[in-house]
């Protein structure tokens, strides 16, 4: 028994013991939580049809299997780029038409869970809301799959009891995603976390995923970070990229431009086999 969860009510069916083979999940012909290794990739925000558009083919060039994009923003502040709505959503159902690339999208109001649902291929639980209890059980009753960052603060056991209320809920198809926490450091925007990894790999079932844009809060580092949590054992990726990240809308100095994140792909291609993962090629 995992000494974290000796309180007999934590977490039991996210855990290793509960289930001893790894979760898999699907999102059309992609596999998550295989032996492929997966990248979702695409703008901090949705800003714009053209903008949404030109990072959707090119991440899709590159070999991301899925694009991400916010429609609804957690921003620190009021008076900062909230998102476009139901217009980004919009944008990201016409991508996906136009590429064929699976959507991610994140959700932070209860009342918005239908809409985002009825759009979108995955729905994204960012960290400020990891512990908003209510929406979790809300979006535990999709049968869609789910991407839930850690908490900013959170511990692991934190985290893991967030991710129990899905799969109490009925709804067993979850990805846990790193993407840094809160530390004295601030020379980076948050601390990678990537020992956790292997900790979750040890006490749950369920496919980790790393975000190394916000786990860094600095694009150069973001590859080294990318390529250091495949070797960690991350079944896969979650990076934002914009094709001119000095005019980003949010987290330009973060996100990797289109030249960037297409010769960050080729290294993942070159250290995954070394690993026994797969890069999935990309057919059409
Ligand atoms: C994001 O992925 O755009 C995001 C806001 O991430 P986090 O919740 O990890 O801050
Ligand atoms: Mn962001």
């Amino acid at each position: 028994m995992d000494k974290n969860n000796t309180e007999q009510e934590s977490y039991k069916l996210v855990s290793r013991e509960y289930q001893r083979h790894n979760t898999q999940i699907a999102v059309k012909e992609n596999i998550i939580g295989s032996k492929q290794f997966h990248v979702i990739a695409g703008p901090c925000a949705v800003e714009s049809k053209g903008q949404l558009l030109e990072t959707a083919w090119a991440v899709k060039e590159a070999g991301a299997t899925l694009l991400r994009g916010g429609a609804f923003k957690p921003r620190s502040s009021p008076y900062s780029f909230q998102g476009l709505g139901e217009k980004g959503l919009k944008y990201l159902a016409e991508a996906r038409e136009e590429t064929g690339l699976p959507v991610v999208t994140e959700v932070m109001d209860v009342r918005d869970v239908e809409l985002v649902a009825s759009y979108v291929d995955i729905i994204q639980v960012g960290a400020r809301n990891m512990q908003n209890f209510f929406l979790l059980r809300e979006i535990s009753k999709l049968d869609k799959p789910i991407i839930l960052k850690r908490g900013q603060c959170a511990t692991l056991k934190e985290w893991l009891m967030a991710a129990e209320y899905f799969l109490y809920g009925g709804n067993s198809k979850v990805i846990l995603c790193e993407r840094g926490i809160r530390t004295f450091e601030d020379y980076t925007r948050n601390t990678l976390d990537l020992s956790a990894v292997p900790a979750l790999k040890n006490l749950s079932h369920l496919p980790v995923f790393v975000d190394p844009s916000h786990g860094t809060g600095k694009w150069e580092l973001v590859a080294p970070m990318a390529l250091a949590a495949l070797a960690a054992g991350a079944d896969g990726l979650l990076i934002e990229v914009h094709p001119n990240p000095e005019n980003a809308c949010s987290d330009g100095q973060q996100s990797l431009n289109l030249k960037n994140f297409a010769l960050l792909m080729e290294d993942l291609r070159r250290l995954a086999p070394v690993l026994a993962r797969e890069m999935v090629e990309q057919i059409e």
